[in-house]
């Protein structure tokens, strides 16, 4: 047996979530992202005496979105904790979060497994807290320097419980959670820019052991994919050692995207003392239910709720998959089908035509100017047969995004395309597409049957494009087979 296959990985994930509040956690500075460094400083951000930090309503409110959408139970009385610790770039020396009481405590995250069965990951804890400044040591040779904008800015702690079992299962984890938070407006989920951050806390233990291994927690991954990477060189790395006979320490790791590799930031062995105290600046915050009420409220769809709705409308697990990935696809589908039954066909209009339009033009569905009822009608003016799918595709649908006030039907009509479902007429063109060729139609009865695109490319141009594919190729065959 291989020595890995002996092993099971136990993993759980600190997620950061950096909100997209205007002003930061306490303080009204703003959080504009890319201004000049230190221009977003005021003296509450760095802590000076006399200055009173103040919470941001916000934060409270994208704190309770969220523990909605992942179904926790949301604290009545939050209060806030200082967690001391040094760093050159936390100008007060502490950061203001919450310890004892979490706003959020329990709820789950369901993934997707390979097999199609869903497993549900237990949220420990989500808590409220602020952000640090930047240090950047590559900028200078000789001085790292600092920025503070981003230090008060708020941030949500999402812990998991450790019941990740694979590199695998974290990437769909953090994709859950970046999917959920860009669904509830809270967080723009961007790994790469560093507003959404993922720790990995990573032991394994051999298979049927009820104790936990000794951990390590791993830092800087800034994408989903480097999560599981950083995860599944870990658990080797770490069984590796245990099969040498070493002992895992607890260290802080750094994960080097480049390498692929981990190595020891610092060590853990020494158990953090924080040395969290109640923060005296802050009364504690009081969330009723009717404010959880009217939260609920203003809730948008979730993706699962969507995706559950649209499998049991028939759709298949990967168009309900594409639909409700991000967010203003699955509204703009909403809206579509709002308007047309036909659902299978208006998932394909907007999975196949329309994304691909979006993906040829690099924009973004918010930047797409057909609206959805449009699609809708075209859905429906096809499903009534004055129009061939293909037709739709290749005239209507381009003609559309450029007359965005008519409806497809004017359109068509407008431009002579509505479809000859004549039989008798078609027939007749038929009949003229093969007598244009009878050296050719002999040699199609001798056998040579791929003949037939030729006499429909006929069909099709006699008819200027208006015969429906389907009918045309039936009456041909039928002409010529007499
Ligand atoms: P800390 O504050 O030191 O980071 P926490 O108790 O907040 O510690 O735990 C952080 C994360 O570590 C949680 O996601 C938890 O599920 C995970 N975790 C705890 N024990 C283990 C372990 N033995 N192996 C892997 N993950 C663990
Ligand atoms: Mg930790």
């Amino acid at each position: 047996m291989n020595i890995y296959d002996k092993y099971e990985a136990v993993i759980g994930l600190e997620i950061h979530a950096q909100l997209s509040t205007k002003s930061k956690a306490y303080a009204a500075d703003s959080t504009e992202y890319g201004v000049l460094p230190n221009t977003n400083v005021s003296p509450i951000t760095l802590g000076h005496p006399g200055t009173l930090p103040r919470s941001n309503k916000r934060v409270i409110e994208y704190a309770v979105r969220l523990g909605l959408a992942v179904k926790s139970d949301i604290r009545e009385v939050n209060e806030y904790a200082r967690k001391n610790y040094f760093y050159a770039d936390l100008p007060k020396g502490y950061q203001i979060t919450q310890d004892k009481t979490p706003i959020c405590t329990g709820g789950y995250i369901t993934i997707k497994q390979e097999d199609g069965t869903e497993k549900n990951i237990n949220i420990t804890r989500i808590h409220m807290e602020e952000d640090a400044g930047k240090s950047i040591h590559d900028i200078d040779p000789t001085d790292s320097l600092i920025d503070l904008n981003r230090a008060g800015v708020a941030l949500l702690e999402i812990v998991s419980e450790p019941e990740i079992r694979s590199g695998e299962e974290a990437y769909k984890y953090v994709t859950e959670v970046r999917r959920l938070v860009r669904y509830l407006d809270i967080c723009d989920g961007n790994m790469e820019e560093g507003s959404m951050r993922c720790d990995a806390n990573v032991s394994v233990r051999l298979k049927g052991s009820k104790e936990f291994g000794k951990r390590t927690e791993t830092k800087n991954m800034n994408s989903m994919r480097n999560v599981q990477r950083a995860i599944e060189y870990e658990i080797k790395r770490q069984i590796d050692a245990i099969e040498r006979g070493e002992v895992i320490s607890q260290d802080t790791m750094n994960f080097d995207a480049v390498t692929g590799t981990t190595s020891v930031l610092r060590s853990k062995e020494m158990a953090n003392d924080y040395r969290y105290f109640p923060e005296p600046d802050l009364q504690p915050v009081l969330v009723t239910q009717e404010y959880v009420n009217e939260v609920k409220r203003t809730l948008p769809p979730l993706p699962n709720d969507l995706y559950k709705k649209y499998i049991s409308l028939g759709l298949s697990d990967y168009d309900a998959g594409v639909l409700t990935d991000s967010k203003e696809i699955a509204l703009y589908f909403e809206e579509i089908i709002s308007k047309t039954k036909n659902v299978k066909s208006a998932s394909n209009w907007l999975t196949v035509q329309v994304k691909s339009f979006l993906n040829d033009n690099a924009i973004h569905i918010s930047d797409f100017k057909v609206r959805p009822e449009r699609i809708a009608q075209l859905v429906d003016f096809i499903d009534s047969g004055k129009v061939s799918h293909t037709m739709a595709i290749q005239k209507i649908f381009p003609k559309m995004m450029e007359e965005l006030e008519k409806t497809p039907a004017q359109i068509a009509e407008e431009n002579n395309w509505i479809q000859e479902s004549n039989t008798d007429a078609l027939a007749e063109l038929a009949k003229q597409a093969i007598s244009k060729f009878p050296e050719k139609v002999a040699e199609y009865k001798a056998g040579k049957t791929s003949l037939l695109g030729l006499f429909m490319g006929e069909m099709m141009k006699l008819s200027k494009g208006k015969a429906d594919p389907k009918v045309a190729s039936d009456l041909v065959k039928k002409l010529l087979d007499e």
